[in-house]
């Protein structure tokens, strides 16, 4: 593509790519089949700077720009995208780590996390709380210099093997947003308990839980930010987040257009090969183009990230084209492979379920398209 990196963003695309295909598509398929989490590729990830890549490298992070971390996160997805999403999340939980934290938290949680020497998870979903983030009912109450929270999350990505969880609970009287803050909680302490796996349709070799805190003791000193700003707190995180989706959506939409391809080539009916069909042809030039519009649309979001402006729009808007194209070019992949696509003897079955929870995480494609609404109505 077109577009001008830079020699240090052009050197970690092509370091990550390697290091993709070769320790992390090899087995990406065993993976997904048997619900396998990739501890050990996590933890080379973490020593080449991936887990967080736009923590200062004092912090124990990769140093890179966002536009870096797209680039990674692409050639992560294109050969795994579970992998891809625990460490879209570790990056995820990174950023409020230094945003908000303090010097102490930083010290404790962030260099381990962005090191790579400890994994992360965002919990604010809950059974009645998924869209309307700000409904959640996970409570907490300052007793001498212990918060105890009490109530559950759903669906928290990396928990089952994650230490270090930062929880969205409200705390005080006031309703909704103004009344969230955010908690660091370690994994162990007493009255928190990690629920089994859930078995999904895709992403299957990523870890997602429910979590449930029973009367859980965590010290005063572990709260993120100051009082009432876990909503900000939680939307800040999940802007950037919203960059790492798309990323996500854009390496699987291009591993589907790869195979598609590659089949369509040499795949013969009718005496030639599919590719040489016009209808075919129609599908392949339509995937190209979404992937070039949502990898420019990923890179301006990260560029307004670098840059240090706003971007919760184009953060959104990318999200929502990435993951719907993946989706079209995923289900176009599938078709262009007839009844084998529908088989796991080829790649492309994991890509269409995988792509499929794009449009669902961090914010339904219905959410972004209120977030796009509301910035452009206000
Ligand atoms: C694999 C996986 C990993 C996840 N990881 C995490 C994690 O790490 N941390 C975390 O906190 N959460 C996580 N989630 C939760 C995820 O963010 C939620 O599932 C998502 O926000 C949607 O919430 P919900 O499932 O409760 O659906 P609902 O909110 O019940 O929505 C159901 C449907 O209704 C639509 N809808 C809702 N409200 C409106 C409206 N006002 N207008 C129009 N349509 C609407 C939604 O778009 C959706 O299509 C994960 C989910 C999955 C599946």
């Amino acid at each position: 593509m077109s577009f001008p990196l830079t020699e240090e963003q052009h050197m970690v695309q092509l370091m990550v790519r390697e290091f993709a295909r070769k320790e992390i598509e090899p087995v990406a398929a065993r993976n997904d089949v048997e619900s396998r989490f990739p501890t050990a590729i996590i933890d080379k990830m973490g020593g080449l700077g991936l887990m967080g890549m736009m923590v200062p490298a004092e912090y124990g992070g990769g140093g890179t720009t966002a536009v870096s971390y797209v680039l990674a996160l692409q050639e992560i997805a294109y050969a795994c995208a579970a992998t891809a999403v625990t460490m879209s999340v570790n990056n995820l939980v990174c950023g409020p780590l230094l945003e908000y934290g303090t010097e102490e938290q930083k010290e404790k949680y962030l260099i381990p996390l962005a090191s790579g020497e400890t994994l992360g998870s965002f919990a604010i979903t809950e059974p009645e709380a998924g869209s309307d983030a700000a409904s959640v009912s996970t409570r907490a109450v300052l007793k001498g210099n212990k918060y105890i929270i009490n109530g559950s999350k759903v669906f928290i990505t990396n928990g089952g093997h994650a230490g270090t969880f930062i929880v969205i609970a409200r705390l005080g009287d006031k309703p909704r947003h103004r009344g969230m803050s955010a908690f660091i909680v370690e994994r162990g302490t007493p009255g928190f308990e990690i629920g089994p796996e859930e078995k999904k349709m895709g992403v299957r070799a990523s870890s997602t839980v429910s979590l449930v805190f029973d009367d859980c003791a965590v010290p005063a000193e572990n709260m993120l930010g100051g009082e009432g700003e876990g909503f900000k707190i939680a939307m800040t995180a999940l802007d950037s987040g919203r960059i790492g989706i798309s990323s996500q959506a854009i390496g699987i939409a291009r591993a589907a257009f790869d195979e598609a391809i590659k089949y369509g080539s040499m795949r013969k009916q009718f005496g030639r090969a599919l590719v040489r069909n016009q209808a075919i042809q129609w599908m392949i030039a339509d995937a190209a183009r979404d992937i070039e519009a949502a990898h420019l649309l990923a890179l301006s979001a990260a560029m307004a990230k670098d840059r240090g402006e706003s971007f919760t729009r184009q953060a959104s808007i990318s999200k929502l084209f990435s993951s719907e194209a993946a989706v079209r070019i995923c289900y176009d992949a599938l078709q262009i492979h007839g009844g084998y696509g529908y088989t796991k003897d080829f790649k492309v079955e994991r890509l269409y379920r995988d792509a499929r929870v794009t449009t669902i995480y961090e914010g339904t494609s219905e959410v972004q398209r209120i977030v796009i609404a509301n910035n452009a109505l206000k």
